[in-house]
């Protein structure tokens, strides 16, 4: 007997709905795409309990006719391609035709829809793929589609959703990223009840984003421009090299207007920023590539959030090379020919190089002006006079800020090839007989111990001291503030704002008083005793940004770690500080005192030791 048969519609379009459907934000996109396409002006998003009870999404575009509303929900119904040739240059975000069948049959549907000049509209309900009912509306024209009960009929399904913050934070994004896209639309999110996101058309995309992230990201955002026609363009914003990220959220890539997920160009964007980011660490990015139509693939993912350039490699050129020349016009980074010298370091400073590597590698503070002299304009005279010393200190005064952080992070070789001179110091290794002599660069205390010598990174000791305080602090709910006299006010960004609220109570526990305002405004009223009232709002950005979306409502100890650690790096000295001797005493007394000495809360070593036997060695002593 044969075994083979072919799945029933609804079994197909369930196995559909499992690669375009994979949480509510998947069926947001495909609406949001679909309104696009049907050439709205107006997109206004609802969602209630993350997504799960209701997803609704209106628009003002060209509606459908009765037949067409129905016609919708069938597989491989579309109106966007016609012919295989219609897939070697696609103009539309939709054309798979799968997403509304895909959506219906995993769901309770509803979708009225209306068209210019038509008598009535239609009301569409549809109920894990069965049609229920088709009948007459009221609605203006455009569409409206109401997605209720995700997955009631898939429990497996259901059980994959996350909490109702992730699967928020998941849509809010989402709906960012296509705000962004489309200046031109007015776009309303309203999570709950409450209105997260209302920009009115904007003239372009400086506008539009200045409406969803507010002034201050903006201003420190610098212009793309560049790639070519034939190839690549590359247009959009990035952030200055100060401004820091941990994780990519913050970085809007899109192709053809199309919101992708794409390795390859966040790896452009990074390369970019090569030598004057460190590892890790990310720039914020609204980057549109748009390239000619049959020089992409959009058609290897059925969600479509990957694509396939024709020519790859000329395309991360184009976004690295215009990435890398708003960079340079802003002078963050130098032209070719004085990376040159520098990297060029003569032989004999070798030495110091590999030292230079040892103690700034620790630290991603740039800021470290231990750094090789650069070689001489000339050969230099077997005696030189003094007038040529002056020169050449000079000179390297006059090189030293812009040339540390290229020698420091693109020339050099990773930290391990200095591990043979000092090493870091484990908690076994650890003596108590810490003793001061002084400081490096006002950041590095210089220290002597039983077994050689020690270079102590102040910031990050400091930190680890604030650190094992806040813990301590709001572990016995005894956090300490200082009131501000004049409440400091910050906007957050709609992404921020999905965290904030989840957010807030834990920052009170450490001493913040917050208070949400109109809108996306929050008040700073209070900060925890320590922190500058100047790092407040950084800080504030940064954890809203960073605090991962799942680690809310799951893991509230890894929550507080988070929170704990983030304001122990804002309120805790600087590297470039001096210390007086009492301070780097007190500092190295209270780091013994605790819980783990030689790491930070972010896990970087805290001390380097250079041992005796080493230095004897270096001497030829023994
Ligand atoms: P696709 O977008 O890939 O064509 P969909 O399943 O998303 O497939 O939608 C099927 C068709 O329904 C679309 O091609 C379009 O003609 C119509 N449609 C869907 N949503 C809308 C809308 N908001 N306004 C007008 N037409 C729509
Ligand atoms: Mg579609």
């Amino acid at each position: 007997m044969s075994k083979i048969r072919v799945l029933a519609d609804h079994v197909a379009n369930q196995i559909a709905a499992g690669e375009v459907v994979e949480r509510p934000a998947s069926v947001a996109k495909e609406l949001v795409e679909n309104s696009i396409d049907a050439g709205a002006t107006r997109i206004t998003i609802e969602i209630e309990a993350g997504g799960r009870r209701l997803l609704k999404v209106s628009d003002d575009g060209e509606g459908m006719v009765r037949d067409d509303a129905i016609l919708a929900f069938e597989r491989h119904a579309t109106s966007k391609i016609r012919v295989t040739e219609d897939l070697t240059a696609i103009g539309t975000l939709g054309f798979r035709g799968e997403a509304l069948a895909s959506i219906a049959s995993v769901a309770k549907v509803e979708l009225i829809t209306c068209t210019e000049g038509a008598k009535a509209a239609t009301r569409v309900t549809i109920e894990g793929g069965r049609m229920r009912d088709v009948k007459d509306a009221a609605h203006p024209r455009g569409t409206t589609i109401i997605v209720r009960d995700l997955f009631f009929n898939i429990p497996a399904r259901r059980k994959f959703l996350r909490s109702e913050a992730t699967e928020t934070y998941h849509l809010t994004n989402l709906v960012t990223h296509y705000a962004l896209a489309h200046p031109e639309i007015a776009f309303t999110f309203v999570n709950n009840g409450r209105e997260m996101v209302r920009a009115t058309p904007a003239k372009d995309l400086r506008e539009r984003a200045y409406q969803i992230f507010g002034e201050e990201f903006l201003e420190n955002l610098l212009e793309v421009n560049g790639g070519e026609t034939q190839v690549a363009c590359v247009s959009g914003f990035v952030s200055a090299p100060r401004d820091r990220r941990t994780s990519r959220d913050s970085q809007f890539l899109f192709v053809n207007r199309r919101f992708v997920r794409d390795r390859m160009i966040g790896r452009s964007l990074s390369e970019a920023y090569r030598s004057i980011l460190p590892h890790g660490v990310y720039p914020a990015a609204l980057l549109f590539v748009e390239t000619p139509l049959e020089e992409v693939d959009v058609n290897v993912h059925p969600a479509k959030t990957e694509v396939r350039f024709r020519r790859q490699a000329a395309v991360a050129d184009a976004v690295r090379e215009a990435v890398r020349a708003a960079l340079a016009s802003a002078n963050y980074v130098q032209a070719q020919e004085q990376e040159q010298v520098y990297f060029d370091v003569p032989e004999v400073q070798e030495q110091v190089v590999t030292a230079t590597a040892a103690v700034s590698s620790i630290t991603p503070q740039p800021r470290i002006e231990f750094i090789p002299t650069p070689p001489p304009p000339m050969p230099p005279p077997i005696e030189p006079s003094g007038e040529e010393i002056a020169r050449d200190i000079e000179l390297m005064i006059q090189f030293a800020p812009q040339s540390v952080q290229s020698v420091q992070s693109a020339a050099l070789p990773p930290l391990n090839s200095a591990e043979k001179f000092a090493r870091e110091v484990t908690s076994e290794t650890l003596s108590k007989n810490i003793r001061p002599l002084g400081q490096l660069d006002e950041s590095f205390i210089i220290a002597t111990d039983d077994e050689g010598l020690l270079l102590i990174d102040q910031h990050v000791a400091h930190e680890r001291i604030l650190f094992d305080k806040y813990r301590a602090l709001e572990a016995e709910r005894r956090s300490e503030s200082q009131q501000l006299l004049v409440p400091e006010t910050f906007d957050l960004t709609p992404a921020q704002a999905a965290v904030f609220d989840d957010l807030a109570p834990e920052l009170e526990n450490y001493g913040f008083e917050l208070m949400r305002l109109s809108g996306r405004t929050v008040a700073i009223k209070a900060t925890p005793a320590d922190l500058p009232p100047s790092e407040a709002r950084n800080m504030l950005a940064e954890l809203l940004d960073t605090v991962d979306a799942e680690k809310k409502s799951t893991a509230r100890e890894t929550l507080r770690d988070e929170i704990a650690a983030s304001l122990a790096c804002h309120a805790a000295i600087k590297v470039n500080m001096p210390l007086a001797p009492e301070k780097m005493r007190w500092l190295i007394d209270r780091l013994l005192q605790t819980s783990s000495p030689t790491t930070c809360p972010h896990g970087r070593p805290v001390i380097l030791r250079l041992k005796r036997k080493d230095i004897l060695k270096g001497f030829h002593r023994i």
